[in-house]
C-alpha cells in the first residue's frame, strides 16, 4: 500500500484522510503519496497502481484501461504517434471491463476506500455510465449501494452479470438534477454517505490510472491528452496523474496539454472557456444531445485544483463538437480500429480530428486519445445482457 496525506490544494493544510472538503475554503483536496516513483504491484487490473491509489487493500473487481499505438485511425488523420487508451470490453487487446466505460476506474477505488473507512451505505446519483459502474462494483463486492437514476436513463442499467447483494435502484421521475437532489437528501442521513463527485480523491486517482497506464506503456508522458468531458473530473485526474509522473522523474518534464471535448449545444465547460454566450447551454438541455452522459450543469470549474486551473497550467483548450462531427468520427474510428465505441468517446475522437485539421498539434507529436468507453456491441455478441 502507498501511504499518503490528504491536503487542500488551496491552503495546503493537511485534512483528515476521509474528508471531502477543506473547512477553510472551496479548494479540492488531493492525495500526496509518500512514494515518489511509480512502482507497480503484482495485482490484477488497476490495483497494480496501488501505490498511487488512496486505498490500503484491493477488491476482486476493477479492470484496467489498456494503451496501444493506433495504426488505422492515426494514419488516416495523419498522426505518426497516436496512442489510444481504451476502457471497455475488447478481449483481443486485454480490455475486460464489462460495463464498457471508464467509470469502472472510479467506482472500484471509491468502494474499496469506503469499505476501509466504514462510512456506511454509499448513495450515488447518475444518468448513466456511473450508475452502471457502481452497481457492478457493489454487486461484485457485496457492498451496499443506493442508486438514483432518472427513469429516462434506466435503459443504461444493463449488465452482463447479475445484480446481487444489497443494491437499491431508484428510478426517479424527473431529470438528473432531481436524482441529485434525492441522493443529497438521503446521503445527509446517518448511516449513508455521498460519493463526492470530483471532490472524491478515489474517483480522481482511479481515473488517473489512464495516464499511469499510458505512460508506463509509452515510457513517457504524451505531448497531448484528448478526452470528452461532462464534469471534467477525468481532465483533472489526467493532470494530477501527470504531475505525479513528472515528479517521478522517468517520464519527462512537461505536462501533457489537455484537450477537453464537449458536445454542443449543451456544453457548459466549452461555454465557460470560450466566454461565448451563444455557447451557453439552453434550458432544454440535455435534450437533443449526441450523448447526454456529457451534460453536467455544475462542473468543478473555478475552484482551486479544478478544471480551469488544469487547463491553464497545461496550456490546454476546450472543443465544441456537434453530433454530426461525433458520428462521423465514430464511424471512421470503428472502421479503422475495428471496435465499437460509446458516443462520448466519439466526441473525443472528433475533437482530435478538429485539432489536426486546424494545425493545433504537430503530426509527429505524441498524442493520447482517451476512448472512455467502448466494446458494448462486441459484449452483446459475446455475452447475454439483461
Ligand atoms: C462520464 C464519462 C465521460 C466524462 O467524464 P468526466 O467525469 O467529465 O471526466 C466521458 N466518457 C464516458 C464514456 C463517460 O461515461
Amino acid at each position: 500500500m502507498g501511504d499518503y496525506t490528504v491536503r487542500c490544494v488551496s491552503c495546503k493544510e493537511v485534512q483528515p484522510r476521509y474528508s471531502l472538503r477543506c473547512p477553510h475554503d472551496d479548494g479540492l483536496l488531493r492525495a500526496y503519496y509518500e512514494q515518489r516513483q511509480l512502482e507497480l504491484s503484482d495485482l490484477p487490473g488497476i490495483w497494480k497502481f496501488l501505490c498511487w491509489l488512496p486505498v490500503k487493500g484491493h477488491m476482486n473487481v476493477g479492470g484496467s484501461p489498456v494503451t496501444y499505438k493506433s495504426q488505422g485511425f492515426g494514419r488516416e488523420i495523419g498522426l505518426k504517434n497516436l496512442f489510444i487508451s481504451f476502457s471497455g470490453y475488447w478481449p483481443k487487446r486485454g480490455a475486460l471491463m464489462d460495463t464498457c466505460s471508464f467509470k469502472d476506474l472510479e467506482a472500484a477505488p471509491t468502494m474499496q476506500r469506503l469499505k476501509e473507512s466504514n462510512a456506511g451505505t454509499l448513495v450515488v446519483a447518475s444518468a448513466g455510465n456511473t450508475a452502471r459502474a457502481f452497481a457492478h462494483v457493489a454487486s461484485r463486492s457485496g457492498m451496499p449501494l443506493v442508486l438514483f437514476v432518472p427513469q429516462a436513463s434506466l435503459h443504461r442499467m444493463w449488465t452482463a452479470n447479475e445484480y446481487r447483494g444489497p443494491l437499491c435502484l431508484v428510478g426517479v421521475k424527473g431529470d438528473y438534477n432531481d436524482a441529485i437532489a434525492m441522493a443529497e437528501a438521503l446521503s445527509s442521513r446517518p448511516g449513508f454517505t455521498p460519493e463526492g463527485g470530483a471532490r472524491n480523491i478515489a474517483r480522481r486517482d482511479g481515473m488517473g490510472t489512464v495516464m499511469l497506464e499510458a505512460a508506463t506503456q509509452m515510457k513517457a508522458l504524451p505531448d497531448h491528452y484528448f478526452q470528452a468531458v461532462g464534469s471534467g473530473t477525468g481532465g483533472i485526474a489526467a493532470w494530477e496523474a501527470s504531475m505525479r509522473l513528472m515528479d517521478d522523474g522517468r517520464y519527462g518534464h512537461a505536462l501533457p496539454k489537455l484537450h477537453l471535448a464537449q458536445n454542443v449545444p449543451c456544453a457548459p465547460i466549452y461555454s465557460l472557456w470560450t466566454q461565448d454566450p451563444r455557447a451557453a447551454p439552453a434550458p432544454q438541455c440535455p435534450k437533443g444531445m449526441y450523448d447526454d452522459v456529457l451534460f453536467n450543469r455544475k462542473p468543478p470549474w473555478s475552484i482551486a485544483g479544478g478544471v480551469y486551473q488544469a487547463l491553464v497550467e497545461s496550456n490546454g483548450l476546450v472543443y465544441g463538437v456537434t453530433g454530426d462531427q461525433a458520428d462521423g468520427a465514430r464511424a471512421l474510428f470503428q472502421e479503422l480500429e475495428e471496435i465499437d465505441i460509446l458516443p462520448a468517446a466519439a466526441v473525443a475522437a472528433a475533437a482530435l480530428i478538429q485539432a489536426v485539421d486546424s494545425g493545433r498539434i504537430g503530426l509527429n507529436d505524441t498524442v493520447l486519445l482517451n476512448i472512455t468507453g467502448g466494446g458494448a456491441s462486441l459484449l452483446r455478441e459475446n455475452m447475454t445482457i439483461t
